[in-house]
């Protein structure tokens, strides 16, 4: 990936294809955030990791400092960030209140917020990994990619190192849909995983997507679910040229920081179900109106029985 000596300051906007779009979809966003948090915390709990990072506001850090300490978890403040800053920041803030800043807090058993502490001063980035619960593929391919060669998204990385088909655009690709690793939606604080997938088909991010469904279902957030569910099988169009993505999906458009380059990158994560009210066009990942099933409509039938009565 070829790339320009500059990066933009970060930014999220978020524009909807429709009002119709927004009023049917924007408050079960705002919800999966919220349950999102949740399931982050609750996989401490039950072992799956040693510990967890959350942004919250201050006053939902004092509200669920005490649900932890009632369960055995302790947390440690790590940073404050500024609004502005944290990337999903407009969908959060709608969680979160109005608040001037936001709190990067780490959760687990004693024992481990120890060892993260003691790894955070070691600045043992492997260390960190391992307790924070990333496959150590995915851990190596971040390391690879942002820490030694700089990059800020891993997006493109994650998509060519997938299994695709062979494009005759050399940089189009096109994924099939993987509904536990998708990110696509990673701006808004919608995902199945907490980490960047080396790639969108690493045995280890799907086994532990698969670990958070179950999750979220023992949880009883089963309708939040299927909601999770259904989004990550849209299709979406990513690409980014000179340091802007742009997110196309059936309900909204992102735009957000990428590393700049100076020509257009494109992954297309080919969904296959479509919103009811999504936007209508010609181009990926947008459709035109709803059209007849054609195996169902009958002139294909009267064709169909034509040919196997010649047969
Ligand atoms: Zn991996």
């Amino acid at each position: 990936m070829e790339r320009l000596d500059f990066v933009l300051p970060d930014f999220t906007r978020i524009s909807w294809v429709s009002e119709e779009a927004r009023s049917q979809w924007e408050h079960r966003f705002t919800r999966l955030i919220q349950v999102w948090q949740t399931a982050e915390w609750q996989s401490v709990k039950t072992g799956m990791r040693g510990c967890c990072t959350l942004v919250l506001s201050p006053t939902q850090f004092i509200e669920q400092a005490s649900l932890w300490i009632e369960q055995g978890l302790v947390s440690l403040p790590l940073e404050m960030q500024a609004v502005a800053q944290y990337a999903n920041a407009q969908a959060l803030l709608q969680v979160a209140g109005d608040t001037p800043f936001l709190l990067r807090v780490a959760v687990g058993y004693p024992a481990a917020i120890q060892a993260l502490q003691r790894a955070i001063n070691q600045q043992d980035e492997a260390e960190i990994s391992r307790l924070v619960g990333y496959p150590y593929c995915c851990y190596q391919a971040f390391h690879h990619y942002c820490a030694e060669q700089g990059f800020i998204d891993m997006t493109w990385h994650s998509a060519l190192a997938s299994h695709h088909q062979p494009d005759s655009e050399s940089q189009l690709i096109k994924l099939s849909s993987c509904i536990e690793t998708n990110l696509f939606w990673q701006s808004l604080g919608l995902r199945l995983i907490p980490h960047n997938p080396c790639r969108y088909d690493c045995p280890a991010s799907i086994e532990m997507g698969k670990q958070f469904i179950l999750l979220l279902q023992q949880l009883g957030f089963t309708e939040e679910l299927s909601w999770l569910q259904e989004i990550f099988d849209f299709p979406v169009a990513w690409s980014a040229l000179h340091g802007i993505a742009e997110i196309k999906t059936p309900l909204l458009k992102i735009s957000t920081t990428t590393d700049a380059t100076p020509t257009k990158y494109i992954v297309h994560y080919q969904g296959q179900t479509y919103p009811l009210a999504g936007g209508q066009g010609l181009t990926f990942p947008y459709r035109l109106a709803r059209q007849p099933v054609l195996s169902q409509s009958p002139s294909f039938k009267r064709g169909l029985a034509h040919r196997l009565e010649r047969r």
